[in-house]
């Protein structure tokens, strides 16, 4: 049976590249999309690229009353990203977030809001599974290299810095890492912010350039060694086996999950799971 899916922000770069994966999966199926620009048009009258008749709405009430659905998937800005997923809670439309940037108070009203109505929903900052180890592999390390310091790179579009996955991975590295001073006591910036932003002592640097897509390096310093994280998404291709992941994940779900990390399950277990089968 197909898992039939709407997307909002099917002009965008992730939505257009989700949309080319839904259609080469066999077992999904794009049954409509949200467009702010585009209501009572057809994909195939908006994309060459993606030449499917199928409905486009810009309302997303109208839209999940009109249209049968198993999932909602979101790739527009958090602002929209939350409003359009109150509302697929509410249809009780299964909801994936791939829409980075909402608050922690979004992600708690949506968070009682799958609760209340039993409906599964993820929202996963960071699609890319190799970024997600990178992270968890991170907060392993940080036990015994309590000494760490990160470069993210990122194409010069991107308006915010730190990236999210660098902040994620400093709250994951938080969990494990013993709190100290490191560097010299007396050390200065004769070039202000050269030994980039801080939390809790660990130096962030983030690097803006056309031509990168996603990178991060997550470099640990002991004696006489250091450990370096290392990962790069070179194209959104990198968010797709996550996306997947995530779609199939949240059909048996009745409430929210937030990151991907809590949905990736040790190999060891996967194995064993086919062997019941
Ligand atoms: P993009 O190319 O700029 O596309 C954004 C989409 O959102 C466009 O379709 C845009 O339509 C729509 N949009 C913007 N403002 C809107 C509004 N006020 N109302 C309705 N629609 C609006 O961005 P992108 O690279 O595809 O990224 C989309 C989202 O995914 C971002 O939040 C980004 O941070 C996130 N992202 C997540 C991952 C992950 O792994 N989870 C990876 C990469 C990116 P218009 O043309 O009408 O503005």
């Amino acid at each position: 049976m197909s898992i039939r899916i709407i997307v909002a922000g099917p002009r965008g770069r992730m939505g257009s590249t989700a949309i080319e994966m839904i259609k080469n999966e066999p077992n999904f199926q794009l049954v409509a999309c949200l467009d702010r620009k585009n209501n009572g048009k057809r994909l195939k009258d908006i994309s060459d690229i993606h030449p499917l008749d199928v409905p486009i709405f810009d309302h997303p009430d109208e839209c999940f009353k009109t249209v049968q659905a198993d999932i909602f998937l979101d790739l527009t800005i958090p602002e929209v990203g939350y409003r359009h997923a109150k509302s697929a809670l509410q249809h009780h439309i299964r909801t994936v977030i791939g829409t980075s940037g909402l608050t922690n108070d979004q992600i708690n009203d949506l968070t009682k809001l799958a609760r209340n109505h039993r409906v599964g929903c993820i929202i996963a900052p960071n699609f890319a599974i190799g970024a997600v180890l990178m992270m968890q592999f991170a907060k392993f390390a940080a036990q015994y290299f309590p000494n760490v310091e990160i470069i993210e790179k990122h194409h010069d579009q991107k308006v915010d810095a730190p990236s999210g996955t660098a902040l994620k991975t400093v709250d994951m590295i938080r969990e494990t890492r013993e709190k100290m001073q490191q560097g010299h006591p007396d050390e200065y910036e004769t070039v202000s912010g050269a030994r980039g932003g801080n939390i809790d002592g660990i130096p962030i640097h983030s690097v803006r350039l056309p031509g990168l897509v996603a990178h991060q390096q997550v470099i640990f310093g002991g004696n006489g060694q250091t450990l370096t994280i290392s990962h790069d998404s070179l194209n959104r291709h990198s968010f797709m086996d996550g996306m997947k992941l995530a779609i199939h994940h949240v059909m048996s779900l009745r409430e929210l999950i937030y990151g991907l990390e809590n949905i990736l399950e040790p190999i060891e277990h996967n194995q064993n799971k086919k062997r019941a089968h």
